[in-house]
C-alpha cells in the first residue's frame, strides 16, 4: 500500500486515538489536530505529530493548508448530545462549520479524500426498522444528529461536483479502551469506572432501551478499510446485535465477579428507546470480519480499566 500523509482531527480522543495507532503501523505518516478538549496527550502515540488547536482556529488551518496532506480522517466533534440540545448553534459552529473550514483547508493542501466520522443512532433517530440499514429514512432527533447528516449532505456535494472522495462512517455505540467516561454517550466507561469503585449504577428508566454495542477495534478495522480507492459512500458500522441496558448491566456482573447494585432514575426525555446497526454492506465490501461480540469485548474493555484504575 502506497504510505500516505494523513491527518486526524480528534486524533488524541478515544477512537481518533485507536485510529491514529492502526495508520501509524501501517506505515502512513500521521498528524493529529485536536484542542484536547475531552481528548488527551496521554491517548497520543508518540509518532504522531500534534497541532494542538480548535479547528475553527484561523492559525491552526494556516498551518495545515501549508502541507502536504492526502487523507483527512475527520473525528474531532462536539460530541455532546445534550449540549447539542442545549446550545444548537455552537454544536453547529463546531460541527459543521468548523468540519467545513477543516476540510476545506485540507483540501488546499492536496487532500483528495475524507473519512468522516458520522454517527447512525443520531442520523437514523427513532427507527422504522431493525436491524437499521443506510437507506433508512433520515429523521435526526438531536441538533447534534442534524449537524452529522448536513455534514454526510455537503460530503455528497463535494464529491459529485469537485470530485472530492469520502466514506462516511455511521459508528454504532462505540465502546473499548480509552473512552473518556466523563462524557454522557460512554455508558460502558462510566459504568466500568463506577463498578471498580464499588458504585451503584444509574440506569435512567427501565433499561429496557436499546443499542448497539461495537467495539473500537471493529471501528478501526472500517477505517483502515476507509482508505482503499475502492469503498467510498456511507456505511453503518455497527454490530446489528441489540444489546438492553439491563443486559449491559449483567455483563458487567459476568466480567466483574462483583456484585453490582442498580438504582432506576427517571428515563430522559426524547432518549431513543432502540438502536441497531446493520453493518454488512462494509464488511462485505471491504472483506471486513463479522464483530467482536459483546461479552468478549467487554472483557477486554474491562480489564483494561481494572488496570489503569489499580
Ligand atoms: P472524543 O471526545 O474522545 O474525541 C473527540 C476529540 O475531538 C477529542 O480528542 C477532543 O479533544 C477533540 N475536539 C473536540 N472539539 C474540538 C475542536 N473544536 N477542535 C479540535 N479538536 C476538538 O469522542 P469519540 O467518542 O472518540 O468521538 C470521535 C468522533 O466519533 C466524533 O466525531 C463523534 O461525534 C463520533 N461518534 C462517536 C460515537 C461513539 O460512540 N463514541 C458514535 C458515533 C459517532
Amino acid at each position: 500500500m502506497q504510505k500516505l500523509s494523513v491527518v486526524v482531527t480528534g486524533g488524541a480522543g478515544f477512537i481518533g486515538s485507536h485510529i491514529v495507532d492502526a495508520y501509524l503501523a501501517l506505515g502512513h505518516h500521521v498528524l493529529v489536530v485536536d484542542d484536547l478538549s475531552s481528548g488527551s496527550r496521554e491517548n497520543l502515540h508518540r509518532d504522531a505529530e500534534l497541532i494542538e488547536g480548535d479547528i475553527r482556529d484561523e492559525k491552526v488551518l494556516a498551518r495545515l493548508t501549508s502541507l502536504k496532506i492526502d487523507v483527512i480522517s475527520h473525528h474531532a466533534a462536539q460530541a455532546d448530545v445534550r449540549r447539542s440540545v442545549a446550545d444548537p448553534a455552537f454544536d453547529a459552529d463546531v460541527n459543521i462549520v468548523g468540519s467545513l473550514r477543516v476540510i476545506q483547508a485540507a483540501v488546499k493542501a492536496g487532500a483528495r479524500r475524507v473519512i468522516f466520522a458520522s454517527s447512525g443512532g443520531a442520523i437514523y433517530g427513532e427507527p422504522e426498522t431493525f436491524p437499521q440499514r443506510e437507506d433508512h429514512p433520515r429523521v435526526p432527533v438531536s441538533p447534534y444528529g442534524c449537524a452529522k447528516l448536513a455534514m454526510e449532505t455537503y460530503l455528497n456535494y463535494l464529491r459529485i461536483v469537485h470530485g472530492l472522495e469520502s466514506v462516511a462512517l455511521r459508528y454504532a455505540n462505540v465502546y473499548g479502551p480509552r473512552q473518556n467516561s466523563r462524557g454522557e454517550a460512554g455508558v460502558v466507561a462510566i459504568f466500568a469506572e463506577r463498578v471498580l469503585k464499588g458504585e451503584t449504577l444509574i440506569v435512567n428508566g427501565s433499561g429496557e432501551q436499546t443499542r448497539d454495542f461495537i467495539h473500537v477495534s471493529d471501528v478501526v478495522r472500517a477505517n483502515v478499510a476507509a482508505l482503499q480507492p475502492d469503498v467510498s459512500g456511507s456505511f453503518n458500522v455497527g454490530t446489528g446485535v441489540e444489546t438492553a441496558l439491563n443486559e449491559v448491566v449483567d455483563a458487567f456482573r459476568a466480567v466483574s465477579r462483583r456484585e453490582i447494585r442498580v438504582e432506576h432514575a427517571e428515563a430522559r426525555r426524547g432518549e431513543q428507546l432502540r438502536s441497531v446497526l446493520d453493518g454488512a454492506a462494509l464488511r462485505a465490501m471491504a472483506q471486513l470480519p463479522e464483530p467482536l461480540a459483546f461479552s468478549d469485548g467487554l472483557e477486554q474493555t474491562f480489564r483494561w480499566f481494572e488496570e489503569r484504575l489499580s
